[in-house]
């Protein structure tokens, strides 16, 4: 559906003073909680009733983002969120694609009788579960998205600090500081328009990447000094962090995030894994540079997906298997990997 008629649909839903609940995707990033305390803000302007639920704890450096302490986290308080979504009438879904991607929310999010309405720049839209899905696989984030949303009623109007450190911060942390998803001039308009609002970028920078512990920084340069494969001929790298290495470093939620950035600064490297040991899952994230996609290797053998350049997976089983899995697909792929830019 063409993308003013689903503003206009969105519009008419938003007419009358409503219950809303908004909801991102599972481990939330920078985009959808920046996303979602920008929505947040400007639903509340529109005297809406507005609760964020996240189904599981954002990283602490986004904690500073104001309204982010208003968050309810679903695996810590799943009582007090299902009274907010019983009584809620309006379902937004931010920054994902499909409700199996809320995590643990899914089954409650599946069973609400209510019109869900899907925020989203991932690709292939779980188009039969929203009344309306605003997405677009173009723009650099969904921060990007809800900037229209409010642009479509008057962004002037209803810019104020919150929203535009909230928007910044999806646009910043999705394009890793304006290093890739920047080809498209509406980026650095939309940026351009928040810096002329008055928000202090650098400060904003800050607050995002320069909170590091010292034991994140040393995860880092142990992942990268100690747990880096490089498969030259198939222009891959590949960072294993195993439960032991991560509980070495005092792993707290947010801080692997990026390191899989760092292979790809490498020449002749044009994809990055980074594989995880969870509870009892490892968890694989994609980065590519140039043509080939991520999101097609998540997807046919990673049960993921999400971009062409970056996108996760996971599988059910222990760390040597995964890895394993992935090098034995590598020889599929070297052409392409080769050749991607
Ligand atoms: P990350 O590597 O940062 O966790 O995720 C990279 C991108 O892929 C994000 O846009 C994220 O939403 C998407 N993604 C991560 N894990 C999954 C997954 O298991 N399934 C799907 N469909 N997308 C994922
Ligand atoms: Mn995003």
């Amino acid at each position: 559906m063409d993308k003013i008629l689903v503003l206009k649909g969105i519009e008419k839903l938003l007419e009358t003073p409503q219950n809303i609940v908004i909801t991102v995707h599972t481990n939330p990033d920078g985009d959808a909680i920046g996303s979602a305390i920008a929505l947040y803000h400007f639903l509340k302007k529109l005297n809406h009733q507005v609760k964020i639920i996240a189904p599981n704890h954002f990283p602490d450096f986004l904690a500073w983002l104001p309204g982010a302490d208003e968050i309810l986290i679903f695996e810590q308080d799943a009582k007090t969120s299902r009274t907010f979504l019983e009584d809620a009438n309006l379902l937004f879904c931010l920054d994902f694609n499909a409700l199996i991607r809320s995590g643990s929310l899914q089954d409650d999010l599946k069973k609400l009788e209510i019109p869900r309405l899907l925020i989203d720049h991932h690709r292939e839209p779980e188009t039969a579960s929203f009344v309306y899905c605003y997405s677009d696989t173009s723009v650099s984030s969904t921060a990007e998205l809800i900037y229209e949303l409010i642009a479509f009623y008057n962004f002037e109007k209803y810019v104020d600090n919150a929203i535009a450190q909230a928007l910044f911060t999806g646009i910043m942390t999705d394009t890793g500081s304006f290093s890739h998803s920047i080809n498209r001039p509406e980026t650095f308009e939309i940026t351009a328009k928040l810096i002329r609002f008055g928000l202090d970028a650098v400060r904003v920078h800050q607050q995002v990447y320069d909170t590091f512990s010292e034991s994140r920084l040393r995860l880092l340069g142990h992942a990268i000094s100690n747990c880096m494969l490089v498969f030259e001929e198939y222009a891959t790298a590949v960072i294993q962090l195993s439960k032991d290495d991560l509980q070495k470093y005092n792993f707290q939620i947010g801080d692997t995030e990026g390191v899989v950035n760092y292979p790809l600064s490498m020449q002749k490297i044009n994809m990055a894994v980074l594989v995880t040991e969870k509870k009892d899952t490892i968890r694989f994230s994609f980065r590519s540079k140039g043509s080939f996609s991520v999101h097609e290797l998540a997807k046919n053998h990673f049960n993921g997906g999400g971009h062409k350049n970056a996108s996760g997976g996971s599988v059910k089983t222990d760390m040597k298997t995964a890895v394993n899995q992935l090098i034995s697909v590598l020889p599929d792929y070297k052409e392409a990997l080769q050749n991607s830019i």
